[in-house]
C-alpha cells in the first residue's frame, strides 16, 4: 500500500488544531487503499498547540510531531516536516483549512496519473484584500520575469502533492535560505495543477504579518535569480555614456570660453542642473549598493552555513 504524508506547519494554532484533526480525519477515512501519515511541525508555539499534539499522539498511530527548538518561521517548519516524512508522496498544507483537505483525493488521483508535482492553484482571490491581491500579482510577475527557465506558477503557495523523488531533491538542496514554492519548480519533474477556491481562515489569526510577507518577497527574489545584480552594471553603462557626453560638452564650452567665442553667464541654471544630476546619481548609486547589500546578506548567510531549522525532538508512537 502506498503511503502519503500530510505535512503541516503549526504556529500558535491551539484554536485551529482540534478542528484540523477532525476535518482531516473525515476526509482521509473516505480514501481507500492508501496509508496516511500526518507530519506536524510545532514551530515554537507559545500556546497550547504542543499539548494538543501530544494528546493526539496518544490517540493515533499515524502522527509524527516534529517539535522545533523555537519559532523558525513557516518555510523552516515545512522543511523540517519534509525531512521527517516517510511517504511515497507528500501533501504540504496549512493548518488553518485555507488549503481545503477536500482537495486531497483530487491531488492523489492526479499524482497517480504520473505527475511528480501537482500544484493546487487558487482559482480566484475574491476573499483577499485588494492590497494583498495587487501585491501578490506583482510578486508572481516579478518572480517569473527574473527566474528565467524556471516557471514559478502563479497563485500557488505551498499546497501541493510532490512525489518521493521531488521530496528527496528538495531536501538535498544545500542552500540555507529556503523558499519552498521556488524550490519545487527549480528541481523540475512532470508538473500539473488543479484549481481550488481558497476559503478564509477557519479560526485564529494570520501568523503572517506584513513584515514576514516582505521578507518572503525579498528572499524569493534572491533565491529565484541573480539577474537583479546585473541592473547596476546596465545602469553604470548608461550613466557613464551620459557622463562622457556631458564631459565632452563641458570641455567644448570651456575651450570656447577660453577663446572668448562664447561666455556662459547663466551660472544658476548650470548649478541647478549639476545639483539635480548629482542627486540623481547618488540615488542610483545608493540603490545599487543596497541591491548588492541584499545579495551580500544572502551570501553571508550561506557562507555562515548555520542550520535553517533545529529540531528539538521528533515524537511518534
Ligand atoms: N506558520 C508557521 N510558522 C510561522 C508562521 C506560520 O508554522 O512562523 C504556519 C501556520 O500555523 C499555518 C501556516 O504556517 O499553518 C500558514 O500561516 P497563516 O495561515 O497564518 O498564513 P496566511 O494564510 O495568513 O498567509
Ligand atoms: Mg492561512
Amino acid at each position: 500500500m502506498k503511503k502519503i504524508s500530510i505535512v503541516v506547519p503549526m504556529y500558535n494554532e491551539e484554536e485551529m488544531a482540534p478542528l484540523f484533526f477532525e476535518t482531516i480525519d473525515k476526509i482521509l477515512s473516505g480514501i481507500q487503499n492508501y496509508e496516511f501519515e500526518l507530519v506536524i511541525t510545532n514551530d515554537g508555539s507559545r500556546d497550547k498547540t504542543l499539548e494538543i499534539l501530544k494528546e493526539e499522539l496518544q490517540k493515533r498511530n499515524n502522527l509524527v510531531v516534529v517539535d522545533l527548538s523555537r519559532n523558525w518561521g513557516h518555510e523552516s517548519a515545512v522543511r523540517a516536516g519534509l525531512i521527517n516524512c516517510s511517504g511515497d508522496a507528500a501533501i504540504i498544507m496549512d493548518a488553518d483549512l485555507q488549503d481545503p483537505p477536500e482537495l486531497i483525493p483530487t491531488l492523489i488521483e492526479t499524482w497517480e496519473q504520473g505527475y511528480d508535482v501537482v500544484n493546487a492553484k487558487r482559482s480566484s482571490r475574491d476573499k483577499d484584500s485588494s492590497f494583498k491581491k495587487e501585491t501578490a500579482g506583482i510578486y508572481y510577475k516579478v518572480l517569473n520575469k527574473l527566474s528565467g527557465k524556471i516557471k514559478i506558477p502563479q497563485n500557488v503557495a505551498n499546497f501541493r502533492i510532490i512525489s518521493r523523488r521531488v521530496i528527496d531533491e528538495v531536501n538535498a538542496l544545500p542552500e540555507k535560505e529556503r523558499v519552498f514554492r521556488i524550490e519545487v519548480p527549480f528541481v523540475g519533474f512532470k508538473t500539473t495543477e488543479v484549481l481550488f477556491a481558497r476559503p478564509e481562515r477557519a479560526k485564529g489569526e494570520t501568523k503572517y504579518p506584513l513584515k514576514a510577507m516582505v521578507n518572503l518577497a525579498i528572499e524569493s527574489v534572491t533565491v529565484a535569480s541573480v539577474v537583479p545584480l546585473r541592473i547596476p552594471a546596465y545602469l553604470g553603462i548608461v550613466l557613464s555614456s551620459f557622463s562622457i557626453c556631458s564631459f565632452i560638452t563641458e570641455l567644448v564650452f570651456f575651450i570656447l570660453n577660453l577663446c572668448h567665442v562664447t561666455s556662459i553667464n547663466n551660472v544658476a541654471m548650470w548649478g541647478w542642473l549639476i545639483i539635480n544630476f548629482v542627486l540623481l546619481l547618488s540615488g542610483i548609486i545608493l540603490a545599487c549598493i543596497g541591491l548588492m547589500g541584499v545579495y551580500l546578506g544572502t551570501i553571508t548567510n550561506e557562507v555562515r552555513s548555520r542550520p535553517n531549522v533545529i529540531v528539538k525532538e521528533v515524537l511518534k508512537k
